[in-house]
């Protein structure tokens, strides 16, 4: 166990890392990030902060030389380098779980055995991979980069095969996948403690607006809460294999045959932000929990249900509209710069 009152680092400075650390705070711990850029958000309510590359190992290894324990924020970390870390920490969750959630061909391959069913998908090196992956496959699809995607970056729609042969081509691995049809978007999220134990909070339907998360709402719809089992069981089923130990979060399309697993998060999840105010333990909290093996707290909702509403670019700068109203749970993030598409902060109003 690690007890309150040592420190936790943090690789990456964005808002996740923020929020893990505001809740570390609150369990008397002190939090170290280590990011790349200058003005790390997450580090401007942490103890201790080191810039620096994720490859850089020297500096991996003081800043861990530094923490009872390491955990991320942000999953597009190369591997190789964490050896640095765990020389010095444990880190939570595996870097297994890194490796497996940053390749959406690794993801896909390690679900299937244990039976997720994602959408028909092929790998992609060159355009003849491309062509044969659309006879196969058939349109329409959505190629997709291998690695680094986040927020509906890195993916061209394949309408036909005439799209595929005008597309610019990216010169990195890819993957094709079939579209699929469904009615709704969910998530499973889930903590899994240092014992194994593991809990899940209520499953929010996801809508996006241009591939990123707009709102999250629990409970979610009967059609989409009538697939969560389902869904469940294969999140769980991952969790072990992984020895996970952390919150991990896995997103999933419900269809009129069932939840067709779409990629997972090793990490706390945009769509778990709701469960600051509206489950009797946050994501955040839980997360630190795990991390340091302490205790799990209660994952029910703290209130008849939620909605938590990202607040894209322009949008955070209502934030006077929004604390009008005093039912909004208002947070934001802290970030200098207001940019189209990025996430500036977040609004939660409770269902009571
Ligand atoms: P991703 O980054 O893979 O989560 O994709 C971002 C969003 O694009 C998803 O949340 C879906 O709304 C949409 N999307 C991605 N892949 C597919 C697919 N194979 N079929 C239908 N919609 C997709």
């Amino acid at each position: 166990m690690i007890p309150p009152g040592e420190t936790i680092g943090i690789l990456g400075g964005g808002q996740l890392g923020r929020m893990i650390a505001l809740a570390a705070a609150q369990l008397g711990y002190r939090c170290h990030v280590y990011a790349p850029e200058a003005d790390a958000i997450a580090a401007d309510v942490c103890a201790g902060f080191t810039q620096g590359a994720f490859d850089d190992t020297a500096a991996l290894a003081g800043f861990a030389a530094q923490c009872a324990v390491v955990t991320y924020e942000f999953e597009n970390v190369a591997a190789a380098p964490l050896a640095a870390i765990t020389a010095h920490a444990p880190l939570h969750p595996p870097v297994r779980a890194l490796e497996v959630a940053q390749d959406r061909v690794a993801e896909k391959s390690f679900v299937e055995p244990l039976g997720g069913r994602p959408a028909r998908w092929a790998q992609v090196d060159s355009p003849a991979d491309l062509a044969a992956a659309i006879a196969a496959i058939g349109t329409p699809g959505v190629l997709k980069t291998r690695r680094d995607g986040y927020d509906g970056k890195g993916q061209w729609r394949i309408t036909d095969a005439g799209a595929a042969t005008a597309l610019d081509w990216p010169g990195v691995p890819l993957i094709y996948e079939g579209f699929v049809t469904f009615f709704g978007e969910f998530s499973v999220i889930l903590v899994r403690g240092a014992d194994g134990r593991t809990a899940f909070w209520d499953s929010p339907h996801n809508e996006h607006d241009n591939g990123i998360l707009a709102r999250s709402t629990v409970p979610a719809p009967p059609q989409i809460l009538a697939q969560v089992a389902e869904a469940r069981q294969l999140a769980r089923k991952v969790a072990d294999a992984l020895n996970y130990v952390g919150v991990l979060t896995l997103e999933f399309f419900a269809t009129a045959t069932g939840p067709v697993f779409n990629e997972m998060a090793p990490r706390v999840h945009n769509s778990g932000h709701w469960t600051i105010e509206g489950a009797l333990t946050s994501q955040f909290e839980n997360h630190v929990r795990a991390i340091c093996a302490l205790p799990l707290g209660a994952t029910a909702l703290a209130a008849g249900g939620a909605v938590m509403d990202n607040l894209i670019g322009d949008a955070a700068r209502d934030w006077p509209a929004i604390l009008s109203d005093p039912a909004n749970h208002l947070h934001l993030y802290g970030k200098a710069a207001v940019r189209p598409g990025r996430k500036m902060g977040h609004v939660t109003r409770l269902v009571l």
